[in-house]
């Protein structure tokens, strides 16, 4: 698969589940990085260096990404972009008519605006070096919905969306633009949202785990980080230069039924 050395990857909320998955698949095929994300910064750095023994240059900010300012700064200092990776998001689960307005607000900053603010900035050179790669982790949530989820729905529908204007915008400038749609992961998103229906209903973790699968994934089965980093990665290829504008769902049939 494309090699990437030489070329220079952003990665959003690339310090725990599927985001760090994506950023070892792009260090593994020789990109040098820029990891961002929260975490307790012992384990970054270790990250960081874990990342490095790939042999490229791998820096880490850790922008908060539901601030523009924030975004811009990172942007700046970034310098050459060539794939830009928009993947940190959160959840929040509630009824619309009890749903947090800090928590909407939240939402849609870091699963939606982020994405536009990175893209802005990261688009003119791409476009002027005439190579880019934008992939937007999206969700099963971008294509369906699911009760109780209207801001994650909202803003993962919303960035679908997102990707298919750009993408239009940056064809002809051999930049591609794609989203992907995962199902259940079993990262720190997930895990909270499986306590959660546990506690609720009453049943152990392992019992919440297996009903969130038997109703959603045909495969009965979560899908895998490295999964979808391996899907990111082959978009981010040479190969990959006549896919653009897609959603690609990875999500164990979920959305064939
Ligand atoms: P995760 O909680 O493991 O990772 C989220 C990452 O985002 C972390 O690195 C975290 O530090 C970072 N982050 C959170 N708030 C941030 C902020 N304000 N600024 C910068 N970074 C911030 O979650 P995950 O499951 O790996 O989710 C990653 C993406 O994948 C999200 O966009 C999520 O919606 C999407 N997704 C997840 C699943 C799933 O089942 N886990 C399914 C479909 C889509």
């Amino acid at each position: 698969m494309g090699d990437l050395s030489g070329r220079r990857a952003l990665v959003t909320g690339s310090t725990s589940g599927i985001g760090l998955a994506v950023a070892r698949a792009l260090a593994v095929a020789g990109a040098d990085l820029i990891v961002n994300g929260f975490g307790d910064l012992a384990e970054i750095e270790r990250i960081r260096a874990e990342l490095a023994r790939n042999g490229g240059d791998v820096r880490y900010d850790g922008a908060d990404m539901t601030d523009p300012a924030a975004i811009e700064t990172m942007m700046a200092a970034a310098g050459t972009v060539d794939i830009l990776v928009n993947n940190a998001g959160i959840q929040h689960v509630a009824p619309v008519d009890e749903f947090p307005v800090a928590k909407w607000d939240a939402i849609i900053a870091l699963n939606l605006s982020a994405a536009f603010h990175t893209t802005r900035l990261a688009l003119p050179g791409m476009r002027d070096r005439g190579w880019g790669r934008i992939v937007n982790i999206a969700s099963t949530h971008g294509l369906v919905a699911s009760p109780g989820k209207s801001a994650y729905v909202a803003a993962k529908h919303g960035i679908v969306g997102f990707t298919k204007s750009v993408a239009l915008e940056a064809a002809v400038h051999g930049v591609t633009v794609n989203a992907v749609a995962p199902g259940f992961v079993r990262t720190p998103l997930v895990e909270s949202q499986i306590a959660a229906h546990a506690a609720e209903t009453g049943v152990d973790p392992a019992a919440a785990a297996a009903a969130f699968l038997s109703e959603k994934h045909p495969t009965e089965r979560f899908v895998e980080p490295a999964h979808v980093a391996a899907l990111v990665r082959y978009l981010c290829s040479d190969e990959a230069a006549s896919i653009t504008g897609t959603a690609m769902p990875i999500d164990g049939g979920w959305t064939a039924r």
